[in-house]
């Protein structure tokens, strides 16, 4: 082999601070506080801060690849310990405090974190766990600084003591470890997904192109997804990568604060899952034009489908471009984006919407294929097969563990469990996870599609489609549903607004009524326990 003669230049998180540092000082970071004003500092300042970060976890004798866990909402001292933590050489790993107790406790001794910081809002989780875990450094963020519980050090005093002069940027190998992240699987001990500081690096440039996100310095980001949910779906090092300016909204998720910083900071990209968006839809149905989020070029809707009706109900009542996404923890976790691409666009409006509601094509480097019985299927918008993935930030076991290692076949693909169907186009459509499909007579049905479909009824918040035992058939759908609030609709009236659009095999058996859906704490419906409470039930 003749090799090149480009330099390998190491792909690193310091590597995209110090672009920060040099290119980006005047561009502003924006934070909702606890108490729902703002803070407002430079990239200049959150490098500066970053620095001392790092030197402090040095000083507290933190070595390279130890772990420093993160209890914290969406504020300027994560974005911190985002670039500090593997700037110190350790890993950066954030914890989702929606999952229950014994998992947290779990999580933080299985990755051995041997420091944590806490922000002063999620104390109560913390103390809900405290006792069971063994962590050498526990550090309150809270921007006073006071009222730092014994046994606690304070992030404020920690920076003040420490000097940014005695930062220096690291020589990292870029396959080091950087992020973990513990996927909040719904069966099983959550698993962790160990990214190297190459794997972010890449993700973040996939994801900044403009097949992806397209994000530049001339953007204004806020990500609503959270930064213990799968690194914000890797904004704060594409935003950062890109110097944009960032606007990040605390704990605050609801409609109102949101669409506050939308219109105030003119933010022109955020992302987020459906059941945000939807509430924020419904807040903005009841005022139409009371607000101009005209900077609003783009909304990432991922993490479980878009319903199609949401994405129409955007675009045509308030002028906003949905972006559908998909993407899994494993992935770092951006795959596919349903970008409008020249073919897409010479189509008619009903079917570019089709598209559009799609979960996207690949970003990339991420490389696709979907596996059926008999191996890999046609890209024909028909066939549906398993979705499998391999790419560059893509994992390739989990830590530490063996469990889980039946997902990754020969040749770097990993498993995805989705069902998808993939066309021409590469666009990748889920029909359902793969234990979610309804067999019915040696036949599928997608129970997403039928939820999708339930959700488009006016008086519909929220639908599970399962599968419950037949005689006849084996399996067939039920429909639990959650109305919206006021609202009245039968089963017959649902069965109504879904004939037509699917074969009237799909039509669900019944239909059930209930005042709300088990969901895990990432807000996904929980089927499992859903198919559990309905096993017994007798179809008419
Ligand atoms: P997580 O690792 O928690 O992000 O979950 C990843 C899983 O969420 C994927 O394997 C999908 O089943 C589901 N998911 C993510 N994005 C979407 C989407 N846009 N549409 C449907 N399901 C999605």
């Amino acid at each position: 082999m003749l090799e090149g003669l480009t330099q390998d230049y190491q792909l690193t998180i310091p590597a995209i601070l110090k672009r920060a540092d040099q290119l980006y000082g005047k561009r502003e970071i924006v934070t909702r506080r606890p108490d729902k004003t703002f803070h407002r500092y430079t990239y200049a300042d959150f490098v500066s801060r970053t620095k001392k970060l790092a030197v402090v976890l040095k000083g507290l004798g933190l070595e390279s690849g130890d772990m420093v866990g993160t209890l914290c909402w969406n504020n300027y001292q994560h974005l911190e310990a985002y670039f500090g933590v593997p700037s110190s050489e350790a890993v950066l790993h954030t914890i989702n405090p929606r999952l229950f107790e014994d998992d947290l406790a779990y999580i933080v001794d299985h990755a051995g974190d041997r420091a944590l910081l806490i922000d002063e809002v999620l104390l109560d989780v913390f103390e809900k766990f405290r006792e069971k875990v063994n962590v050498e450094h526990v550090i309150l963020v809270s921007e006073s600084g006071e009222n730092v519980p014994e046994g606690m050090l304070s992030y404020e005093e920690l920076l003040s003591g420490a000097d940014e002069g005695d930062f220096e940027y690291p020589e990292l190998d870029e396959r080091q470890a950087a992020a973990l992240c513990y996927t909040s699987g719904t069966t099983g001990r959550p698993k962790g997904a160990l990214y190297s500081h190459r794997g972010v690096v890449l993700h973040s440039l996939m994801s900044a192109t403009g097949n992806a996100f397209a994000l530049s310095d001339n953007d204004c980001v806020l990500p609503v997804v959270p930064m213990f949910h799968v690194n914000a779906w890797g904004l704060p090092y594409t935003a950062t990568l890109a110097g944009s300016k960032q606007v990040l909204p605390g704990q605050h998720l609801d409609p109102e604060s949101l669409i506050e910083e939308y219109e105030q900071e003119k933010v022109t990209f955020t992302a987020g899952v459906p059941t945000v968006f939807l509430a924020m839809l419904q807040a903005l149905d009841k005022e139409p034009g009371k607000h101009d989020l005209s900077s609003l070029r783009s909304m990432v809707i991922g993490g479980a489908a878009a319903p199609k009706g949401m994405i129409e109900a955007y675009e045509e009542r308030h002028g906003i471009t949905v972006v559908h996404a998909w993407g899994m923890t494993e992935m770092a976790p951006i795959g596919s984006v349903a970008h409008v691409t020249p073919e897409i666009l010479e189509l008619s409006e009903e079917e570019q919407l089709e598209y559009r509601a799609k979960q996207g094509y690949p970003t990339p480097f991420v490389e696709i294929r979907a596996h059926g019985d008999d191996g890999p299927v046609p890209w024909d918008g028909e066939t549906m097969g398993e979705l499998e993935v391999r790419g560059p930030s893509i994992i390739k076991s989990y830590f530490n563990t063996e469990e889980g290692d039946d997902k990754f076949s020969e040749g770097g693909w990993f498993r995805t469990g989705d069902i998808v169907t993939i066309d021409q186009y590469g666009f990748i459509k889920i029909t359902d996870r793969d234990k979610d499909l309804v067999k019915s007579g040696g036949e599928w049905i997608s129970s997403v599609e039928l939820e999708n479909a339930l959700m488009s009824h006016p008086a519909v918040s929220q639908a599970a489609v399962i599968a419950v035992p037949h005689e006849k058939w084996d399996e067939r759908p039920l429909a639990v549903i959650v109305l919206k609030e006021g609202e009245s609709a039968t089963g017959d009236d649902l069965k109504q607004h879904l004939e037509g659009d699917f074969a009237k095999f799909w039509l669900p058996d019944a239909y059930e009524f209930v005042e709300e859906l088990p969901q895990t704490a990432t807000g996904k419906f929980l089927k499992l326990k859903l198919r559990e409470q309905f096993k017994d039930y007798q179809l008419a």
